[in-house]
């Protein structure tokens, strides 16, 4: 069911959730002071409560009433990026719902591109928004897709086409000296932008890669699985049958499980697809999630993607 903004801002007023337009992807929304619109959230989604949820805020200094740490870091940043695709995860103020952090001493912030989610956020405040789609699927960047995601069962808030189309890059920014700064989700905004930010501004700060799992929940290598298996291609096939060989020697060497989770291997590999991406990488990603709908609706047996040669990296 698509509503307008009038109608999704009564929604929200009466605890319920709504799915809403961002820049990155669809989020499924509800007011961080309603303790049981955000259970809905995680009812709907199917979403498991060690999974911390993003908070959207329409103002850095609405973002800074939700922490208990706001360093200049976050200020140069978020002028910076903000409204954008960058979440800053920095330590939360006792008053927000540990529902929202799971548990954890942070809270995730970002200031959302989109005019009418911008509007929506000036009318009700800050809102818990993950990803409108079931737990470990592929991600809407339509308004169709939230739809089609739980069965017309969720109001949706019509914004159009994502226009990033991927999930925004999540930054931990630690209390320490000097502040350090660890990259938990990549996304659009480089590590290097980050990084010749805060240089710029002449920010002392460390970069570390490597953060604990605990300080990162929600991260799984099968977290955006599609429901058809996927392989990516180092080189273009000459021929359908060496395409075949090539894909049964890499699934061969996939293992049953990861992280748990059984990884779901094709029967027979007579009907492949191709997911063909613009060779932009801007373009690339804000296509992505579409083009997967699309090719995995025509249930083929794999789908492989030839990635292109300037993305290759090898150690
Ligand atoms: P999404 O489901 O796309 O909205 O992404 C939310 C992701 O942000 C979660 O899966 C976490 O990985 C990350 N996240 C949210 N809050 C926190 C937090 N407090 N600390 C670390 N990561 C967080
Ligand atoms: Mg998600």
């Amino acid at each position: 069911m698509q509503v307008n903004l009038q109608k999704a801002v009564l929604i929200l007023r009466e605890d319920g959730v709504v799915g809403i337009p961002t820049e990155t992807v669809y989020g499924l929304a509800a007011r961080i002071d309603s303790e049981s619109a955000l259970r809905q959230i995680f009812a709907t989604k199917e979403r498991p409560f060690f999974d911390p949820l993003i908070v959207h805020v329409s103002s850095l200094e609405q973002a800074r009433g939700l922490v208990s740490w706001w360093p200049e870091v976050a200020t140069v940043l978020a002028q910076r990026f903000w409204p954008g695709p960058l979440t800053l995860v920095l330590p939360k103020a006792e008053q927000v719902n540990p529902l929202i952090t799971s548990g954890l001493p942070t809270v995730a912030l970002r200031q959302p591109r989109h005019p009418l989610t911008q509007q929506l956020l000036e009318k009700v405040g800050p809102l818990a928004a993950p990803s409108a789609n079931k737990f470990g699927r592929v991600s809407p960047t339509r308004p169709e897709h939230v739809e089609g995601e739980f069965s017309g069962q969720v109001a949706v808030l019509d914004g159009g086409s994502c226009e990033v189309g991927i999930e925004s890059t999540v930054l931990l920014v630690k209390n320490s000296n000097p502040v350090q700064i660890s990259i938990l989700r990549e996304g659009q905004i480089l590590l290097s932008e980050i990084e010749k930010e805060m240089t710029e501004a002449k920010l002392p700060f460390t970069t570390v890669a490597a953060v604990s799992r605990a300080e990162s929940p929600g991260h799984f290598r099968h977290h955006y699985m599609p429901s058809v298996p996927l392989v990516l291609c180092e080189r273009i096939p000459r021929c359908q049958e060496h395409l075949q060989v090539a894909l049964a020697e890499k699934i061969s060497q996939i293992p049953e499980q990861v992280e748990g989770v059984r990884v779901r291997k094709p029967s027979s590999l007579q009907n492949l697809r191709e997911l063909v991406l613009a060779t932009d990488p801007v373009l690339a990603a804000r296509e992505l999630y579409q083009r997967l709908r699309e090719v995995a609706e025509t249930s083929p047996d794999v789908i492989y993607f030839v990635v292109p040669s300037c993305c290759i990296f090898r150690s």
